[in-house]
């Protein structure tokens, strides 16, 4: 439908998480640069606290998850935490879709995370298109797909998981909410909620491309009607078509920008050990104190981000006394600094964004998977 300056007007629902915002925001750039209105619902409190919002030319609203105040750290579980999302999201959602539509801006399109499935019912009961976008590896979904529909049993028996669309695999291959059964039953039913009325979605996108996981899209477009859609990495690194898209542009986590690159200029190419694990993962005081051994005493230079809640678990004065070969950050602008020519290796977590970035450009990743998605994307 085309009205006017724009073809249509799409509404991105995220989970209001850094792994999440940023490729779909990524993906709203590259709608609009389509001639398409794109508006980015986040919640009230990553707007409030968020640091330097730059969204484009795509608008920003906001809706609420019910914790205003605190996000996600206010509720006392993740039960709890969905919940209320779903009760207090799904109105303030339907006062947003009303209040764009009374201002002249009707939405035609809903592009929603299956992680908050209920923004599919929403987008329904207005009568619009709505199109899931899964922001983990279609490999995983697959497999989560198949647990939801009880043709993958838990727990695993047997030395090796039949998957359809995949090669045979070991069970430590699976994502660890299967592998070790019933740990973190809560975020497990999330993921498995993905599906429960996935089959109204018009469409389902996924933040992979093709020859990645040529086998498992296959096998996955026979029920579904897929888009792969990624790598959602800005257009400076890909194709080039958006201009200055250097950044997704929000940060729920203060960067150090300046010091990060300003340190990395002084270095030598590819000599640097560029270390992160994502805005999620806790490594517990013992990994924490093994990984800084592994960077002390491999003679290369490194950069490790550890964010703030993190830093405690670090040994005492560690920073100070290897400032002479590392550097030390709560956050910095990853996608510069893996394009950056003094970064020869990435130490990551395997976080399906991080994984698409080190992939898109071309850094050698050593894999440290932690939880979730993660042996699964090791596997691929
Ligand atoms: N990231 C960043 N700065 C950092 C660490 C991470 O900008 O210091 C970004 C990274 O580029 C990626 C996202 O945060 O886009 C993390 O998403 P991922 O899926 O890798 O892991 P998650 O945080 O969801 O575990």
């Amino acid at each position: 439908m085309d009205t006017g300056e724009h073809k249509a007007h799409c509404l991105i629902v995220p989970l209001p998480f850094q792994g999440h915002i940023n490729p779909m925001l990524q993906f709203a750039k590259r709608l609009t640069h389509k001639r398409v209105k794109t508006t980015l619902s986040l919640t009230r409190f990553i707007l409030k606290t968020t640091n330097r919002l730059s969204a484009g030319s795509v608008s920003v609203r906001a809706i609420s998850d019910g914790f205003d105040e605190g996000g996600r750290a206010q509720a006392k579980s993740s039960e709890e935490y969905q919940a209320r999302f779903e009760q207090i999201g799904r109105q303030t959602l339907a006062e947003l879709l009303l209040d764009l539509a009374d201002s002249g801006q009707p939405v035609d399109c809903v592009v929603y995370d299956p992680f908050i499935p209920w923004v599919l019912d929403v987008a329904k009961g207005f009568g619009l298109l709505a199109a899931a976008f899964f922001t983990q590896s279609c490999a995983v979904d697959n497999i989560y797909y198949q647990v939801f529909r009880g043709e993958l049993k838990l727990p695993i028996a047997g030395g090796e998981v039949a998957v359809p669309g995949l090669p045979l695999m070991k069970p430590d291959e699976m994502p660890s909410f299967i592998y070790v059964h019933g740990s973190y039953p809560a975020t497990f039913q999330m993921l498995l909620n993905q599906f429960r009325n996935v089959d109204r979605a018009d469409w389902i996108f996924i933040n992979t491309f093709d020859k990645l996981e040529e086998e498992v899209l296959e096998w996955v477009t026979r029920f579904w009607r897929v888009k792969a859609i990624g790598p959602t990495i800005p257009s400076t690194y890909l194709d080039k078509r958006l201009q200055d898209d250097k950044e997704y542009g929000l940060n729920i986590f203060s960067s150090t920008t300046n010091t990060c690159v300003n340190w990395l200029n002084e270095r030598q190419p590819k000599s640097v050990v560029y270390v992160s694990l994502g805005s999620l993962a806790q490594l517990t005081a013992e990994q924490t104190e093994e990984l800084a051994w592994a960077l002390t005493t491999c003679d290369k230079h490194f950069l490790w981000v550890v964010r703030s809640s993190e830093q405690a678990k670090l040994p005492t004065n560690f920073s100070e006394e290897t400032s002479k070969n590392g550097l030390v950050v709560s956050w910095c602008p990853q996608l510069e600094v893996l394009a950056h020519e003094a970064v020869g290796c990435f130490i990551t977590h395997c976080g399906w964004n991080s994984t698409l970035e080190g992939l898109s450009l071309g850094v050698p990743m050593v894999a440290m998977p932690q939880w979730t998605d993660r042996a699964r994307t090791l596997s691929l």
